[in-house]
């Protein structure tokens, strides 16, 4: 069985995540999902610090029987002909293209449409968007401005694919920094 090293999601400066990619993901898939998700590392200063571990999706349902409050992101690939993208299009009447289950202290699930996010810009920023919820945030309501990576809507051409002012106040009311001690873009 895989082992790993937990460490508990807390308050103050340091937020410790583990990554769980499943090995069903393409070498280029999973170099794009890395990288949007680092773009967390690499905004907060290394608030958000990863450690990430290629694994059999055998091996990440090992996890769920794990207790005790962890911050386990396992990252699954979803074919747009699953059950459950079908129905989730139908009630947001859009494409879905990447979906989390958030358990805070538990193992929380992003699913990534990877048919529907064959350029790997769009699977990058959409990793980034996903993993924003796989922290925590933007859970109720996505915030309005179309730049933003966690606004609702992708859009190839609109959307940010680095982290806005937008995004890092996101993260700072949940996480307790000063936005401006964050490292965003500009965005028009
Ligand atoms: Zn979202």
């Amino acid at each position: 069985m895989f082992a790993f090293k937990a460490n508990a999601i807390s308050g103050g400066n340091s937020i410790n995540t583990i990554v769980l990619l499943d090995e069903r993901f393409t070498n280029k898939q999973q170099k794009a999902i890395k990288s949007g998700i680092n773009k967390w590392v690499y905004s907060s200063r290394g608030m958000i610090s990863l450690s990430t571990t290629t694994i059999s999706l055998a091996n990440i349902l090992n996890h769920l029987t794990d207790s005790g409050c962890v911050g386990v992101t396992a990252v699954i690939p979803l074919a747009s002909s699953s059950n459950t993208i079908k129905s989730y299009d139908k009630q947001i009447k859009k494409y879905t293209l990447g979906l989390t289950y958030y358990n805070k202290c538990s193992l929380s699930f992003m699913f990534l449409v990877v048919d529907r996010l064959t350029d790997s810009r769009d699977l990058q920023v959409v990793s980034t968007h996903e993993f924003g919820h796989a922290i925590g945030l933007a859970l109720d309501k996505h915030p309005d401005d179309v730049h933003a990576i966690m606004h609702g809507t992708y859009n190839h051409s609109t959307t940010s694919d680095c982290l806005t002012k937008i995004d890092m106040k996101l993260f700072c009311n949940k996480y307790d920094c000063d936005v401006k001690e964050m490292l965003y873009c500009k965005t028009d």
